[in-house]
């Protein structure tokens, strides 16, 4: 089986700085991780592989210093990783981001399966899995929280709804993203570390993928941030601390004043 892995960097800290100018957020990759959610892709492509056989590629677009992270996803059993990195991807959108990711994939040739994490923990959207699916062609099943068969033709699923879990089976090749409940990621292994140092890794640029650069970073963005803004905490805490029938006629009071 050939498993492509979709990785984002993310900030690991809350501190999420944005360009006044631009709207876009300053990543400098200092203090850059993982999107947690993608550790969960990671793990269990790697366990699909483990089972199946093949290989796992993790791909990512983003800046140079994204490679640290694409080799520590090399540590934990991935074999091989692809980075998207040009000024041209720069401001990307979702729609701009599974445009370029789309390309990439097609560098990889036939895959038979893309893992996606359910979402992104700074951008949040969970909309790059099925917009990259739709780039592709290929179906999709978001929220994935088991998979309970596979082979190389089809998987069984279940995923979360807002009512509970649903079974869904889907033919390959297709894309699903994962929530965390799906496995549990391991570490990064001695020889895993030591295979990541000299990994295959290959970095595309916006011309090697041949991306139309009007698709593509801020120019091929059709969402643009007005503005962004970090809200004020100007609400204070009301205590009240009488009894239960006290507590909801002031309650009540509260909201008839601040309706
Ligand atoms: C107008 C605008 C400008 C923006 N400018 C910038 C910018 O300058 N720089 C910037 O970094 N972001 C920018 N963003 C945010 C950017 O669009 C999103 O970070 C990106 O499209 C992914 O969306 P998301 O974070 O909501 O991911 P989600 O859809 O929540 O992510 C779901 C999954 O998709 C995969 N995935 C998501 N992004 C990537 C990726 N880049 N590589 C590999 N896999 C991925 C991961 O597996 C992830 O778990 C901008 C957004 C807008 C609207």
């Amino acid at each position: 089986m050939k498993i492509l892995v979709c990785v984002k960097q993310v900030p690991s800290t809350n501190e999420v700085r944005l360009d006044p100018v631009t709207k876009t957020i300053i990543r400098d990759g200092r203090q850059a991780v993982i999107n947690p959610f993608d550790t969960y892709a990671i793990e269990e492509a790697v366990r699909l592989k483990e089972k199946h056989g093949g290989t796992v590629c993790a791909i990512s677009m983003g800046i140079p210093a994204t490679e640290r992270l694409l080799r520590d996803a090399m540590a934990r059993g991935v074999d091989q990783s692809i980075l998207l990195t040009d000024r041209a991807f720069a401001g990307a959108d979702t729609l701009a981001t599974s445009y370029a990711l789309s390309l990439g994939a097609k560098q990889v040739g036939d895959f038979d399966l893309i893992i996606c994490g359910k979402m992104a923990v700074d951008g949040d959207t969970a909309q790059i899995g099925p917009e990259l699916s739709a780039q592709l062609g290929i179906p999709y099943v978001t929220d994935v929280c088991e998979i309970l068969e596979s082979s190389e033709e089809k998987l069984r699923c279940k995923k979360i709804t807002d009512h509970g879990f649903a079974e869904v089976e889907i033919k390959l090749p297709a894309l699903i993203t994962v929530s965390k409940d799906i496995n549990m990621p391991r570490l990064p292994s001695i020889s895993g570390v030591r295979f990541s140092l000299q990994a295959p890794f290959r970095v595309y640029t916006a011309a090697e993928v041949g991306a139309d650069v009007n698709r593509c970073g801020l120019s091929g963005s059709p969402t643009q941030v007005v503005k962004s803004f970090t809200p004020d905490r100007t609400h204070q805490a009301t205590h009240l601390n009488g009894t239960t029938s006290e507590n909801a006629d002031a309650v009540l009071k509260i909201f008839e004043e601040v309706r």
